[in-house]
């Protein structure tokens, strides 16, 4: 077990880094940030940021004499700065989990061999693969590139070959999945932990709503039905236990109209579906990425309130001001969280709000109203 005053290491500085750093410290321990940014979120609060690249081995030899394990933040890294890494200290989640979780053709795949379902896919490895995938897939479909595409970029909508083949070329000529686009009844995420020794902690089930294929607002608990609510859990503890998981695993469902759990995708790392957690639960999924980093079992995931969370994007700011924040902080049960990132830029995750209340109708109306407070154009009249 690592006990505080250790130093963890997490690759990646971005929002995601910052949030554990903040856990981290917290706790009692000291963090190092790997991330080539200088105006990286998770190092401007760290003990020490590594401003490094991440293939950078003469940054990667230092945290692996000094830090006493490694996590990561996004999916991106190397699969040789993991492997690098392993060859001398814990690296939580584990390099082969994370080139699972990397790649949409590795992941739908693994998932498939599991037994469990997927929306139709075909994996196109090059473009001739798409003659035969568009006669299998219903039109229209999504062509998603493999690799690196996040928050609905690195993917477009296709009605016939002709397309697939333009858009194809559009993504870079890359490996891609074509894959049907099922009717949504709703978007679910489970996040969960699991720990060394294969001891699991479950957060209650995320509803998720996404705007312009960006997570928009999550409601928790979700507005389902137990027998979905337990098959969802069900699933994603399968994939952990498939992969003999260490860390904090985010899984995406689609439920279909036709009342179908469908999984979407998974993260190897918190996921901005589980930040209600940070206020709604007993312990955030970052609290949960220390324990799990640092080999301690997992914490209680208990609900302490219904909450909605709300990202707030770039878009919210006017001409480079930001949002008028002390109307939020009006509202006593409104947690404000930002990421201290200098630009704001369209669909930029700039923070997020929780909103915490004795039942979810009062929380999604008090999401509302300070979503409306918050990116109502002032017009500089009284
Ligand atoms: P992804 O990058 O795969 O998470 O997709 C981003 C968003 O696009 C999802 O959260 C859904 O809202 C939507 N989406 C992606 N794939 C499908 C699909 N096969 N059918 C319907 N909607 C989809």
């Amino acid at each position: 077990m690592i006990l505080p005053d250790s130093i963890l290491g997490v690759l990646g500085g971005g929002q995601l880094g910052r949030m554990f750093t903040v856990a981290a410290r917290s706790m009692g321990y000291r963090v190092w940030v790997l991330d080539p940014d200088p105006g990286s979120p998770a190092g401007a609060i760290a003990d020490r940021h590594l401003l490094a690249g991440y293939r950078d081995t003469a940054a990667l030899t230092d945290m692996g004499e000094h830090c006493a394990a490694i996590t990561t933040e996004f999916e991106n890294v190397p699969a040789e700065t993991l492997q690098f890494l392993e060859h001398l200290i814990p690296v939580r989640p584990a390099s082969g989990a994370v080139a699972i979780a990397r790649d949409r053709i590795l992941e739908k795949s693994f998932i498939r061999e599991q037994g469990l379902a997927t929306a139709p896919f075909v994996a196109i490895r090059k473009e001739d693969d798409l003659a035969d995938a568009c006669q299998q897939i219903e039109m229209p479909a999504l062509l998603k590139t493999a690799q690196l595409g996040y928050d609905g970029k690195g993917q477009l909508t296709i009605s016939n070959q002709d397309e697939a083949r333009q858009g194809f070329q559009r993504l870079g000529a890359t490996p891609c999945v074509l894959e049907e686009r099922v009717q949504l009844a709703l978007e679910l995420s489970v996040i969960l932990a699991r720990g060394v020794s294969g001891e699991t902690a479950v957060f209650p089930i995320g509803e998720n709503r996404h705007v312009n294929g960006i997570l928009d607002t999550t409601c928790v608990p979700a507005r389902i039905a137990t027998e979905i609510a337990q098959q969802a859990e069900h699933m994603a503890r399968q994939l952990a236990d498939a992969m003999q998981y260490c860390g904090v695993l985010a899984v995406e469902f689609f439920l279909t109209t036709g009342g179908t759990l469908l999984i979407n995708e998974m993260a190897p790392r918190p996921h901005n579906s589980g930040h209600y957690s940070l206020d709604a639960c007993v312990n955030s999924q970052f609290e949960q990425q220390v324990r799990t980093l640092c080999g301690l079992p997992p914490g209680s995931t208990g609900l302490l309130s219904p909450a909605v969370m709300v990202n707030i994007l770039g878009d919210w700011w006017q001409k480079g001001a930001p949002p008028p924040w002390e109307q939020l902080f009006k509202h006593p049960h409104t947690k404000l969280h930002l990421y201290g990132k200098q630009q704001a830029r369209a669909g930029r995750k700039m923070g997020h709000y929780n909103c915490l209340a004795t039942n979810l109708d009062e929380a999604i109306l008090q999401a509302e109203q300070v979503r409306a407070e918050l990116t109502t154009r002032s017009t500089g009249h009284a």
